[in-house]
C-alpha cells in the first residue's frame, strides 16, 4: 500500500520530528499548528540533507568503484567533481566513464595537479566543509533513527488496541492494515538510516585518519612541516598571551650528500631516521620536533629560553657525534654523523617567520664556521 496517510492524532510537528527534521522549539509545539514558514524550512532542510546524502554517496561510490584510496586529495577531487565546484574535472571523469576506461590514481593525480591552484587555505576549507557535512548528516540520521523508533513504539501500541477492540469492523481492520504497512515502512527507513549512519561514521573515521596522515612524515614518523606550521602558530598565540618564552631551532645534517653519494639513498634515509629519533628523544609537552624537509629538522620550545634550548640540542649533537655508523648492507663504516643548528628567540622578531629565518641564518653561520655546532641567532 502506498497511500499517504497522516498518522491518527499526529501533528505536523510530530511528523516532522518523525522524519528527523525537528528544529529547536519543536518539542513544545504539540498542537500541530505549524506555519507555512515552518514547513518550507523543513522542506528546505530535507532537500539539503538529501543533497548531502547524494553527494556523499557519489563520492564513496566513485572511490570504491575505481579502488581509489580514501585520501584527502582523492576526497577533495571527488568532492570538487560531484559538488559542481570543478565542472572541468567532472567532465573529464564523465568522459573517462563514457569511454569505459577506469579512473586510475595516476590519471586522477595528473588531472588534479594540472587543475590545482595549490591553495592550502582553500584545501583546508574544503576539508572542513566536507567533514562538517559528514557530521551534520550523521547527526540527522541519528535523530531520525530515534524519532522513528519512538513513532514505531506508539504505532505498535495503537495497532494492539485496534486489534483488541470488540467491534472488529471493516474500518478498524483497514486502519490496522495501514498501521501495519506503516510499521513495515518505518522499520525499513530505520534500517536504511542506520546503514547510512554506519557509512557516514566510517567515512568520518577515514577522513580523520587521512587528515592525521597528511601531517606525519612517513620516513621518520615525526610531524611534518605542515603540522609544524600549525604547532608554531598555536604556540605563538598562546605563549604571547601567557608572556612565556618561545624558542625555535633549525638543524641540518652535515655533509649529508656525501652519505647518499657514498652509501646510497637507502642508507641516507636511515641516517635521517637516526637523527630524527635522536632529536625526538628530547620532545615533550614543551618541545616539538618536526622534519622540515630533506635532512632538516625544526624544534619549537615553549617556556624554554634559547640558552636552555641550546643546551638540550647540543647534548643531542654531542651524543650523535660520538656514535659510529656502519652501512648495514656492506658493513662499510659511515663514520660519525653530525648536524649543525641555529636557535632564535621567537619574540625577538616581528613574527614567527622572521624568527625561523633568524634561526636559519644562525644555522648557516654554524655551517660556515666548521659545522657540528649549534649557534644562537644574533641580535
Ligand atoms: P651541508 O653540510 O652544507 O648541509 O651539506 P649537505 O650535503 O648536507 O647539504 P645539501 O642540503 O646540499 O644536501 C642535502 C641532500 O639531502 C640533498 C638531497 O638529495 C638529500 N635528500 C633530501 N631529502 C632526502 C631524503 O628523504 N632521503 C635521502 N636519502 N636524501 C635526501
Ligand atoms: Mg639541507
Ligand atoms: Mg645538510
Amino acid at each position: 500500500m502506498t497511500a499517504e496517510i497522516n498518522p491518527p492524532g499526529q501533528s505536523k510537528s510530530t511528523l516532522r520530528r518523525w522524519l528527523g527534521l525537528g528544529q529547536p522549539g519543536d518539542a513544545s509545539d504539540e498542537t500541530g499548528t505549524g506555519s507555512a514558514a515552518d514547513s518550507s524550512g523543513a522542506m528546505r532542510l530535507s532537500l539539503q540533507h538529501e543533497a548531502q546524502r547524494e553527494l556523499l554517496e557519489q563520492i564513496s561510490l566513485f572511490l570504491l568503484e575505481y579502488r581509489l584510496q580514501v585520501s584527502p586529495a582523492n576526497l577533495l577531487a571527488a568532492h570538487a567533481a560531484f559538488s559542481g565546484a570543478n565542472p572541468r574535472l567532472a567532465r573529464k571523469i564523465a568522459l573517462k566513464r563514457a569511454d569505459g576506461q577506469p579512473v586510475t590514481q595516476s590519471w586522477l593525480d595528473e588531472v588534479t595537479a594540472s587543475d590545482s591552484t595549490d591553495d592550502k587555505a582553500e584545501t583546508e576549507r574544503l576539508m572542513a566543509k566536507l567533514q562538517s557535512g559528514v557530521e551534520s548528516f550523521s547527526t540527522t540520521t541519528r535523530k531520525a533513527a530515534s524519532a522513528t523508533g519512538e513513532y514505531q513504539e506508539a504505532l505498535t501500541r495503537q495497532v494492539d488496541e485496534i486489534q483488541r477492540a470488540e467491534s472488529a469492523e471493516m474500518v478498524l481492520s483497514s486502519l490496522a492494515d495501514m498501521a501495519k504497512a506503516m510499521l513495515e515502512r518505518t522499520r525499513k527507513v530505520e534500517e536504511e538510516m542506520r546503514r547510512s549512519e554506519r557509512e557516514a561514521s566510517s567515512l568520518r573515521k577515514s577522513l580523520a585518519r587521512a587528515q592525521r596522515d597528511a601531517e606525519v612524515d612517513h620516513l621518520t614518523g615525526l610531524p611534518n612541516r605542515r603540522a609544524f606550521e600549525g604547532t608554531l602558530s598555536r604556540h605563538y598565540r598562546e605563549a604571547q598571551a601567557a608572556i612565556e618564552p618561545l624558542t625555535i631551532a633549525f638543524c641540518d645534517i652535515d655533509h649529508f650528500k656525501r652519505v647518499n653519494d657514498t652509501h646510497g639513498h637507502e642508507t641516507g634515509d636511515r641516517v635521517i631516521q637516526a637523527v630524527g629519533q635522536a632529536l625526538a628523544r628530547i620532545s615533550n609537552a614543551n618541545c616539538h620536533v618536526a622534519r622540515h624537509g630533506g635532512e632538516e629538522f625544526v624544534i619549537l620550545f615553549r617556556n624554554v629560553t634559547r640558552k636552555e634550548a641550546l643546551e638540550k640540542i647540543d647534548a643531542v649533537r654531542q651524543q650523535m657525534a660520538e656514535r659510529r655508523f656502519v652501512n648495514r648492507h656492506t658493513d662499510e663504516p659511515i663514520g660519525s654523523i653530525t648536524f649543525s643548528g641555529g636557535i632564535a628567540d621567537v619574540f625577538a622578531y616581528p613574527g614567527p617567520r622572521d624568527a625561523l629565518e633568524a634561526a636559519d641564518k644562525a644555522l648557516y653561520r654554524a655551517k660556515q664556521e666548521g659545522r657540528n655546532q649549534i649557534l644562537l641567532a644574533e641580535g
